[in-house]
């Protein structure tokens, strides 16, 4: 990472690329699904904007990252526009400005005034974007994301807006928790997303973006239909925290 930095070559890439796509299609076998359901999101956070030509090179279209800071040198590369991007951080109200002319969707709305936001700059800047509401499924132990109930809230107040259009739920599994816990926060945000399309009679409400590095297999099980992959998909020098 930085200047000097080591950044890995294609064979690299291709290679956790092509670990990452079967580990997905595994989790598809078993899910009774079909791979084309589940998009791909490679989170470069933290990596160096040289990794996006061989990433690109080798087939990954989506990148996701979470900070603003990042993300303007990434968005600076000539090829930005063969990917889709997403913004899956935390986003504060005032940083909406950035990113709503630079991203495709935005994963971690929490907030009416963040939503407001979202739809003013939008309207500015004259683009129309996707949304996610990051929902906390698990109660206290993440920090980031709306109780359930006021995702039903937000849905509501989401259907005013005209240039975003909110297609579905984001969460993350809390750190370090078993496998039968981070597959009970996927399954809940999965019959969330069943309950409140139901009841609001949203069809367009279809995505669930969950599932990182250590616990996509378990998300694809439990529905998921975007996955964001940072330390599998970029190698050693990724580092996690961002
Ligand atoms: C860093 C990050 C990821 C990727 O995490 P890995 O465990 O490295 O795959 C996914 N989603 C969010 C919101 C992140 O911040």
């Amino acid at each position: 990472m930085g200047e000097g930095g080591w950044v890995d070559g294609k064979a690299e890439y291709e290679q956790r690329f092509d670990d990452v796509l079967s580990a997905v299609a595994s989790a598809c076998t078993r899910a009774g699904r079909a791979s084309q359901e589940i998009r791909v999101i490679g989170v470069t956070k933290t990596v160096d904007k040289q990794a996006i030509d061989p990433l690109l090179d080798v087939g990954v279209r989506e990148f996701g990252e979470n900070r603003w800071q990042h993300a303007r040198e990434m968005l600076m590369h000539p090829r930005r526009s063969e990917a889709t991007w997403h913004f899956i951080g935390h986003l504060q109200t005032k940083k909406a400005k950035y990113i709503v002319p630079n991203f495709d969707y935005i994963h971690s709305i929490d907030s009416v005034p963040l939503l407001q936001e979202i739809e003013r700059q939008a309207e500015r800047f004259e683009r129309q974007l996707y949304g996610l509401i990051q929902v906390n499924v698990s109660g206290e132990e993440t920090k980031y994301g709306v109780e359930p109930h006021y995702a039903r809230a937000l849905l509501e107040r989401a259907t005013q807006c005209k240039r975003l259009q909110v297609v579905g739920l984001m969460t993350m599994a809390p750190a370090g928790v078993s496998e039968e816990e981070a597959r009970a926060v996927f399954r809940g945000l999965s019959s969330l997303r069943f309950e409140l399309s139901e009841q609001l009679g949203l069809e367009s409400l279809t995505e669930l973006s969950m599932g990182m590095s250590d616990d996509f297999p378990l998300a694809i099980e439990e529905g998921a239909t975007m996955i964001r992959v940072g330390r599998r998909l970029m190698g050693d020098s990724f580092t996690p925290a961002g």
